[in-house]
């Protein structure tokens, strides 16, 4: 079986110890890789673009979306310090909201 680790800037070298241990000793540049594997088929690099580990979620987008619940499921989302709290699956970052604001 045939294992590829593309490197893909700043995330990838982050740990050097780890690649030192899957990588085989041939070194190819992704760009000679690509065209190695998928020459038969025609092989297109594009520019490189940065990306970015951003999550898009904000106090006011989580509030709109508690405002689309009933006051009954509002109600039984308040937890013992009487407020709403909100975890963001995504990005993790933790929201209160006091249940009034929604009235
Ligand atoms: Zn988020």
């Amino acid at each position: 079986m045939l294992q590829l680790r593309m490197m893909l800037g700043p995330r990838a070298k982050r740990s050097p110890a780890r690649s030192r241990t899957t990588n085989s000793s041939i070194t190819l540049s992704g760009e000679r890789l690509l065209y190695r594997l998928f020459h038969e088929r025609g092989v297109r690099v594009f520019q490189s673009q940065p990306i970015q580990d951003v999550c898009r979620c904000s106090t006011e987008r989580v509030a709109s979306m508690l405002r689309q619940f009933t006051p009954q499921e509002r109600a039984d989302m308040v937890g013992d310090n009487g407020k709403i709290g909100v975890t963001c699956e995504f990005c993790s970052t933790h929201r209160e909201f006091d249940p009034a604001e929604f009235d």
